[in-house]
């Protein structure tokens, strides 16, 4: 297979490179999360990345015109995610759920109406869309949500709670996961519906992580009404329609994390080769510089993972089971990598953000919290063993699961 791009895909990219580096000029420049002194900041910056990326024929291009994209190949939409998440990943990380689960999710499981009035409104900036599945009883068991919709005329009345919904605080819609039919076998009873946050009976309360910032929130949902035409597919399907946006979040999370956390390995390679121990220069230490090897070495794996599962796509198919290799390859890479960045980093390790001897303007420290939650969000490693075991490989289903069911 040759990974390699093109004569027109690299011109294409060089392209697009010198139009985000002009474009980041205009804005903040290379930003953190915690350059924003606000989410509401952070939020306004994102909303502006995303309509410049439009208004520049960026955004989703290989989406049909008649939706607001540009009817190109996949490999220039590719091109653009990866870029941006190598260089400026944080004017879009709230595009995540709504890029990556909400807009794909609506192309292939929504009608026509749907389509044509999300679809444009996401790729143009004006909508960010969380992802509401996760419950208290409902997480790894997804099956299990208990948020209940009643139809009652042209509306579902629907009363519930999510919980861990990332950016749920920014999102003006939200893809909801909820019981239609509490008699029906578990999974047979499920929608999905499409949920304005600003309706009355919808509220959002933040939850804050040990990275001291709030990404994501709990939502209480009482006696909300939900127009019908909202209903995703028919009553009953949501099950289908949930591994659908999963399979999706599986299948371009891979390439993306894994520029992002070439990022991360570069600049590990600079700070060792500034920082001296015992008058010694750390990239001379043979174990930092297998820690390192083994760095990249780990991201080109994913690199190629992902784009082997994306070729297959490109070949006609649809997302499967194999993207759960590609999860448990950079949640698990992304927390050891993140985990030897602050072991080179040595006491430094240990400040912040805000001062002026943080490193690296404490991207590092910033990032060793958040992949703690790695190997949680998008599925634990645990149901990723699980799904690869029983549904790549063909071993015989969880005991566990086999004696619930
Ligand atoms: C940073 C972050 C962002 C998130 N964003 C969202 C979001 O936007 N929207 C959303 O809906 N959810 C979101 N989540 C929730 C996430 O999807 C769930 O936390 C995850 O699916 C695990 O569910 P749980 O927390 O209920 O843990 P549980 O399912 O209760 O699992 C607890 C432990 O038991 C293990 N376990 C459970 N079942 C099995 C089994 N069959 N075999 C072996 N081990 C098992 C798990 O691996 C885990 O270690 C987010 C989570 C995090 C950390």
């Amino acid at each position: 297979m040759d990974f390699r791009f093109s004569e027109e895909q690299e011109a294409f990219r060089q392209e697009f490179v010198s139009w985000l580096e002009k474009t980041l000029k205009e804005l903040r420049g290379d930003a953190t999360i915690q350059t924003f002194e606000s989410h509401k900041e952070w939020e306004a910056a994102a909303r502006d990345f995303q309509k410049r990326l439009y208004q520049a024929g960026y955004s989703a291009r290989h989406y049909p015109k008649e939706y607001g994209g540009q009817g190109r190949p996949i490999e220039e939409h590719i091109i653009v995610s990866e870029t941006i998440s190598r260089i400026c990943g944080e004017y879009f990380s709230p595009w995540g759920v709504t890029m990556g689960m909400a807009a794909p999710t609506i192309m292939t499981c929504g009608n026509e109406e749907q389509k044509k009035t999300f679809i444009p409104k996401i790729l143009d900036g004006t909508h960010i869309w969380c992802q509401g599945f996760s419950e208290p009883n409902a997480g790894s068991d997804v099956v299990n949500v208990s948020t209940r919709a009643v139809k009652q005329g042209d509306y579902y009345v629907v009363s519930g709670q999510k919980v861990w919904t990332s950016m749920a605080h920014m999102a003006d819609y939200c893809i909801l996961l909820v019981r239609t039919d509490p008699e029906a076998p578990k999974h047979k009873g499920l929608s999905y519906l499409l949920l304005d946050m600003k309706a009355p009976g919808v509220e959002v309360r933040p939850i804050k992580q040990m990275t001291g910032e709030a990404e994501f929130n709990e939502i209480f949902m009482e006696d909300v009404k939900v127009p019908a035409t909202m209903l995703v597919g028919q009553e009953g399907q949501g099950w289908m329609i949930a591994i659908t946006t999963l399979m999706f979040e599986r299948a371009m999370g891979d390439a993306n994390m894994a520029s992002r956390m070439m990022r991360a390995v570069e600049e590990m390679f600079d700070n060792a080769r500034k920082t001296r121990r015992s008058a010694v220069p750390l990239i001379k230490d043979p174990r930092v510089r297998q820690q390192l090897a083994q760095a990249y070495i780990e991201i080109l794996v994913l690199k190629c993972h992902g784009y082997r599962h994306l070729s297959q796509l490109l070949g006609g198919g649809v997302p499967g089971p194999e993207g759960s290799i590609g999860k448990l390859l950079w949640s698990e890479s992304g927390q050891r990598i993140n985990e030897w960045n602050m072991e080179l980093q040595g006491p430094f390790s240990q400040i912040m953000h805000g001062s002026p001897w943080t490193i690296q303007e404490g991207r590092g420290q910033y990032g060793f919290l958040r992949s703690k939650g790695f190997t949680i969000e998008a599925g634990t490693s645990e149901i990723q063993r699980n799904i690869i075991g029983e549904r790549v490989l063909g071993l015989p289903k969880d005991a566990s699961r086999v004696k619930r069911n």
